[in-house]
């Protein structure tokens, strides 16, 4: 295991009140000794105590600081470690770093505090992944989700699982070694009934990754609509509807900006197609191929609709667009004397859609808005969260899966665990399930980091932030 002493700068890289620089390894305390002039030596000082002085750089007063100093292993790296508090100035926290550096540290990977951590046992990887993801969140729900996997949540559930197929695994090997003492007749019967019950927790945490994207990422938006529409007015309603924070963000499926909208605790990315800022038709503008492939890309569609103009074959355009997409549509201007109400919009979808005859078009939420009089904007909401959040999230006993390869993990588990149960009902021998039984075991510990080669905790880390 690596043992050189590391430091990075842990705080954001913009002027700020206070810039902290970690170090953490033997080399630590050491380090700070050198570089550090207080009242006391920092080797000398009372683990998990702040101590006020200055850096020195040679004879070069650097900066004046408060220095932390943190003893192995109640550390969050469980190494010795050093946090100096210096001036935030990214010039001034630099020059800090640099003079630790001079001191027998090196630089630290983006990721590797926490990977000593992982490593040294203080957390297992999905409570790493957590620290990361905590870091990225961008609204409540994935705030929530992730502290819950920091506490342990997923980690605690995982291991029940892992813990009774192993049981069950050792039961089946000591029977087959000593089958004069121990007998397996009847133990297909309790294995099975506990396959089913693991199979049908497995079920239940790869459901919830789908509710788990959706409020770690956000739901991907676009708004479509006829020129005056009333696209515009809506996206400023949603901004200023119920104190919602607007972040300016870079997009993430393509060079298009979007612009993310809090709702409740969810997150609107609404892709800034040209179109809506600039009141112009968004499927003229970008043609029909690029429209499409905006509304390809989208969790959800929402069409705005000016309901006091009467609906045309431009309607029909985009309605064909998005006969496939999870769709709200709005019928927008209810303050004024409309033309189209919900039953005509059902129609008008019901002749567009002509091939899905089966579909249900109840199904598809339509609703009377007005965006100048911000009205029906809470019904909208109401919507979007009964669209992409099955049953009301708690986050007091339930375990969200957010993790791409978390899923894929519970997946093979799954199919290994499905296999067991197939075993049985066929009446093979008993060695044939404890081989699957051992592969869900392994898929299961590439998510606590048990069964996880160096490459992947290598990559895992390396998407972490610098100086976490
Ligand atoms: P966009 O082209 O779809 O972005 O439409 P805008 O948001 O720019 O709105 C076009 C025009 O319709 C503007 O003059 C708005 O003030 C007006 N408008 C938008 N929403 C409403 C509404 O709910 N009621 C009324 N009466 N006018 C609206």
């Amino acid at each position: 295991m690596e043992r050189e002493t590391i430091a990075a700068i842990s705080t954001g890289m913009t002027n700020s009140g206070i810039g902290i620089v970690r170090i953490s390894g033997e080399e630590a305390f050491p380090a700070a000794d050198r570089i550090f002039r207080g009242r006391e030596k920092v080797s000398d000082v009372k683990s998990h105590t702040i101590h006020y002085g200055h850096i020195y750089d040679g004879e070069e007063e650097i900066d004046q600081v408060l220095v932390m100093a943190m003893r192995a292993p109640h550390t969050y790296t469980g190494e010795d470690t050093i946090e100096i508090n210096c001036h935030g100035g990214t010039f001034v926290v630099r020059r800090v770093l640099e003079t630790v550096l001079k001191n027998g540290v090196r630089p630290a990977e983006p990721g590797e505090f926490t990977k000593r951590a992982f490593l040294n046992g203080k957390m297992d990887l999905s409570q790493a992944e957590a620290v990361s993801d905590l870091i990225t969140s961008r609204n409540e729900y994935a705030r929530k989700s992730s502290i819950s996997q920091l506490k342990g949540s997923v980690k605690n559930r995982i291991n029940d699982i892992r813990n009774e197929i192993i049981y069950h695994t050792a039961f089946i090997e000591s029977a087959l070694d000593d089958p004069e003492h121990i007998s397996v007749d009847g133990y297909g019967d309790t294995l099975k009934t506990a396959a089913e019950k693991i199979v049908s927790e497995l079920d239940r945490l790869i459901l919830s990754s789908d509710d788990g994207r959706i409020m770690r990422e956000g739901i991907q938006t676009v708004i479509l609509g006829k020129p005056n529409a009333g696209k515009s007015s809506l996206l400023n309603v949603l901004m200023g509807y119920d104190r919602a924070i607007v972040t300016e963000i870079a997009g993430t499926t393509r060079d298009a900006l979007e612009e993310q909208i809090h709702l409740k605790g969810l997150s609107l990315n609404i892709i800034d197609t040209a179109g809506i800022r600039q009141t112009e038709d968004i499927v003229e503008k970008m043609g029909v191929d690029k429209a499409k492939d905006y509304a390809r890309n989208a969790d959800l569609v929402i069409y705005v609709v000016d309901a006091s103009e009467e609906l045309d074959e431009d309607d029909d355009k985009i309605l064909d667009l998005i006969r496939d997409k999870k769709v709200i549509i709005l019928l927008n201007k209810s303050d004024l004397k409309t033309v189209v109400d919900v039953d005509k919009m059902r129609e008008r979808i019901r002749t567009v859609w002509i091939n899905d005859k089966n579909a249900d078009l109840s199904e598809i939420p339509v609703i009377e808005i007005s965006a100048k009089e911000e009205q029906g904007i809470s019904e909208l909401e109401k919507t979007v969260e009964k669209m992409f959040l099955k049953g009301s999230i708690s986050f007091n006993d339930e375990v969200y899966i957010t993790n791409a390869r978390q899923k894929s993990a519970l997946t093979d588990a799954r199919e290994s665990m499905k296999k067991v149960i197939g075993s049985i009902e066929n009446g093979m021998p008993e060695d044939f399930y404890s081989i699957d039984l051992m592969d869900a075991y392994e898929a299961l510990g590439r998510i606590t980091g048990d069964s996880v080669g160096e490459d992947l905790i290598n990559e895992i880390f390396s998407k972490f932030c610098m100086g976490k």
